[in-house]
């Protein structure tokens, strides 16, 4: 088993944990329907992507 040469000291780890954040997620409205979707991707709601529609929409269940 791989044991640890050196002790990680907590400043160190914490360091190294530094850049653990997680991002909050983009989103923007649909310039079609109007409801939230992520960038670059087709509208769950309408499925519009670039003006035109590439996909059926989800039908509501
Ligand atoms: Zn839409």
């Amino acid at each position: 088993m791989a044991v640890p040469k050196k002790r990680v000291t907590s400043s160190r780890r914490d360091m190294r944990r530094s850049h653990h954040a997680l991002t909050t997620t983009q989103s923007l409205e649909c310039p079609n329907c109007g409801e939230l979707k992520l960038p670059h991707h087709v509208c769950g709601a309408c499925g519009y992507y670039d003006g035109r529609e590439v996909v059926e929409p989800a039908s509501p269940v």
